[in-house]
């Protein structure tokens, strides 16, 4: 089978993890800093924090941003559940603004008549979290424009999207927003095995990061509110949590983020492949914004069904059984029986629903070889070809 997405380790990864197995720390130690200045200098953000997941990330990220009961935050439900989760956690509602038709990101035009709606019922939300799906940045000074206008918070999750850029600006600089987050899952662009960061340019929301990523404790004496009692002295100044990174995870994270533009410019190389060699077929391609570039996480096909005389199931079936490991991204979240618990129907985000019944994830991993990918153009054509 040729999975869908795959991560790659070579001997220096491996090197670089025996070293910390032989070190005198497995946890707290110096390599984390060392990850989160690699991060730093590659987004250009001030600050970074790394963490255990990209969902921890998220967490956090909404607590120092101050959501909690009563508040709203808004996402796309074309994304992990993780994406939406966050705000349930800090006891906020959720809901959801419909994509793009092209982009399949969040719809700005949705966002902005939704906000509408919510200013004339005192129904504002207090955070929103554009999904860069795929990699592709979401139209970023659209919203940042909005929230300026509406009063509310961003947190980009870029969990797809480390090594692109927008406006030739790497995601993850934070110009736009006020957190963006990334996720080292193996399927993800670099991996960490499970691992995830929070980036800022604000040293107040990195401050409170901080201290939610290790049970709200300090040892700075500054933000105490006691003398300290000796060199042993630490605070809990507030509810936190152990959502830090190892330090065998965060050495990977350093070797692997060496490798990030080689790991992003083939993934390039091979979407370009696909986009020659899948343009007789009846799919819609992935289409590219303006000013991004992706970091191609995803490579996503729509299939035109009124051309196809199969269904999307069928299709999907098929590229299974002849050893195409296909994947389908994202069910919408609004759809998942915990969230219609909560009161969403199916219904509610027509473009997503659409969305879902139409599209399948290609194979697309850096090392992904020519020979590979000819093989997935080969089934998917015959596939599609045979009525
Ligand atoms: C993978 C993913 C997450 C969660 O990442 P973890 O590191 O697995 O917690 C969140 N949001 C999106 C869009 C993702 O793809």
């Amino acid at each position: 089978m040729i999975p869908y997405g795959k991560q790659e380790i070579t001997q220096q990864d491996i090197d670089a993890v025996v070293d910390v197995l032989k070190s005198d720390f497995l946890t707290q130690g110096p390599q984390v800093p060392v990850f989160e200045e690699a991060l730093k200098a590659h987004t250009g953000a001030a600050y970074s924090l790394a963490v255990n997941s990209a969902t921890s990330a998220l967490h956090i990220a909404c607590l120092a941003l101050g959501l909690g009961k009563g508040d709203k935050l808004w996402t796309t439900p074309v994304t992990f559940v993780a994406s939406a989760n966050c705000g349930l956690y800090c006891g906020a509602e959720v809901d959801f603004v419909d994509i793009d038709l092209k982009t399949y990101n969040m719809s700005i035009s949705s966002l902005e008549e939704k906000l509408v709606q919510a200013q004339a019922t005192d129904s504002l939300p207090k955070v929103i979290i554009p999904v860069h799906l795929c990699g592709q940045s979401c139209d970023m000074k659209a919203i940042h424009a909005l929230s300026k206008e509406y009063g509310f918070k961003i947190i980009e999750d870029a969990s797809h999207a480390i090594g692109g850029r927008y406006l030739d600006k790497p995601i993850g600089n934070c110009e736009y927003s006020d957190i963006t987050v990334f996720s080292f899952h193996p399927v993800k662009i670099v991996t960490t095995a499970e691992g995830g960061a929070v980036m800022t340019n604000s040293q107040e929301l990195a401050d409170k990061m901080a201290l939610y990523r290790s049970h709200g404790i300090t040892r700075d004496q500054a933000q105490m509110q006691n003398e300290s009692h000796g060199d042993w002295y630490y605070e809990q100044i507030d509810l936190g949590y152990n959502y830090r990174m190892t330090e065998l995870q965060a050495a990977l994270g350093v070797t692997q983020m060496t490798r990030l533009d080689d790991f992003v410019s083939a993934r390039h190389k091979l979407a370009t492949r696909y986009n020659q060699l899948l343009t007789e077929l009846p799919i819609t391609l992935p289409y590219q914004l303006e000013g991004t570039y992706s970091g191609l996480h995803l490579y996503v096909i729509r299939l035109q069904l009124n051309n196809i005389s199969k269904t999307h199931r069928q299709v999907f079936d098929e590229l299974r059984e002849q050893g195409i490991g296909v994947n389908l991204h994202y069910i919408p979240v609004h759809t998942q029986p915990y969230y219609q618990e909560l009161g969403f129907k199916t219904g509610d985000f027509p473009e997503s629903e659409c969305y879902y019944q139409e599209a399948i994830s290609l194979p697309m991993f850096h090392m992904m070889t020519e020979e590979q990918q000819n093989e997935v153009v080969c089934v998917l054509s015959k596939v599609l070809e045979n009525k």
